[in-house]
């Protein structure tokens, strides 16, 4: 029998085209501290996902975190709950507090109609994230920080090379950040990325993750160490030469998906948005147990016990964690969307290893378990 199908599989190149990469660097002697591959990989990457400056990071975490120090922020911060936890916890190792607001229906992504209710004198940014790699509302959520003199940082850890009529929506707001991490659709292991619109931007970031050194002798501010090295920024050059071939196949997977689970009763997966070029990183679905006869962990651990890991992305909410379940916005009665995804989402099998027995095979125990 077949190995375990799991809900993503990092994307390795072949190893002997890695290997002339290495030689290389073993030659240059040469490992870290915006290295020669460091910089090729910030033109390619503003070349590839058509943004005019990109600062490189180690993960996708401290990117986040220095997005909020590069911009002054301080006091509440506006976010959702439906996201990975990092995005929270980049606000409170700045000691900002997070303000959770509820998603929308239709995205998962925070409602910006729910936004300006949340906003306090304190109120300094609006931090959403593009869950899925569904663009947020941009529009709705600028036109809100414009009118409250606020910023906008958004977490695009999912949204790598996501466009919008043909633009790429990490130029949208004042920040953008990326995580390179080995589960996302693009990787260099771990590692990550700031995008911003302008030089001198771009000059404090690189500041900041190179402990605030402006020159070999002067420190500017107390920086940190989020310096990406020349391996993994060479491994980045070449995993980006696959990346397109790698979206197509997801594509293809998502296609099938769609087609086949549309029809299921109780079973809801996200519209599809005809003017974004999508990454297809995720393959979200969302169980009515009503309607389709189990709940959602009945059918995690049914996919489970056939060898099929599935995720449920994102569950538990950020909002019910230790650290943040007893702010005022954390109360669920507040976060009734969010909570809703929450409890019924699991996120199907998505990545280039997957085959067509494997699809299908996850379609087929689907389906068999609506009939029941
Ligand atoms: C992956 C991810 C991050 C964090 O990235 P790392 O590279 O793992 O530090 C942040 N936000 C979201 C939404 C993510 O999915």
């Amino acid at each position: 029998m077949k190995d375990s199908v799991t809900v993503t599989q990092p994307f390795l190149p072949p190893l002997e085209e890695f290997v002339p990469y290495l030689k290389d660097i073993w030659e240059r002697k040469w490992l870290t501290n915006n290295g020669f591959y460091h910089k090729e990989l910030e033109k390619a990457l503003c070349e590839y996902l058509k943004v005019p400056f990109i600062s490189l990071f180690t993960n996708g975490t401290l990117p986040l975190m220095i997005a909020l120090q590069a911009l002054d922020i301080t006091g509440e911060v506006i976010t959702t709950p439906y996201s990975f936890v990092a995005t929270t916890h980049a606000l409170w190792w700045n000691g900002i507090k997070p303000v959770f607001v509820d998603v929308e229906e239709k995205t998962g992504n925070l409602d910006h109609n729910k936004i300006e209710a949340a906003i306090t004198p304190k109120t300094t940014a609006i931090m959403p994230v593009h869950v899925y790699g569904t663009p947020c509302n941009t529009e709705g959520i600028q036109k809100i920080a414009d009118e409250h003199g606020i910023k906008v940082i958004y977490d695009a850890a999912h949204a790598f090379g996501v466009e919008k009529n043909g633009k790429s929506i990490l130029t949208e707001g004042d920040l953008s950040i990326l995580s390179f991490h080995a589960t996302k659709t693009y990787n260099t292991a771990e590692g990550g990325a700031l995008v911003c619109h302008d030089e001198k931007v771009k000059k404090l970031i690189d500041y900041l993750k190179n402990f605030g050194f402006a020159g070999e002798a002067e420190v500017l501010m107390p920086g940190i160490n989020g310096k990406l090295d020349e391996i993994r920024a060479a491994l980045g050059l070449l995993n980006l030469k696959y990346l397109d071939s790698t979206i197509e196949k997801r594509r293809q997977i998502a296609l099938k998906y769609r087609l086949k689970i549309n029809d299921i009763p109780g079973i809801t997966i996200l519209d599809e948005t005809p003017d974004i070029r999508s990454n297809f990183t995720y393959f979200p679905i969302f169980i009515n147990e009503k309607e389709y006869g189990i709940n959602r962990d009945k059918l995690y651990e049914k996919l489970k016990s056939h060898n099929i890991y599935g995720r449920r992305y994102f569950y538990p909410l950020i909002s019910t964690f230790t650290p943040y379940k007893d702010l005022d916005s954390a109360n669920p009665d507040k976060l009734p969307i969010a909570n809703k995804f929450a409890n019924t989402v699991i996120c199907l099998p998505m990545h280039h290893g997957l085959n067509e027995d494997d699809v299908n095979n996850i379609i087929k125990i689907i389906r068999l378990e609506c009939l029941n």
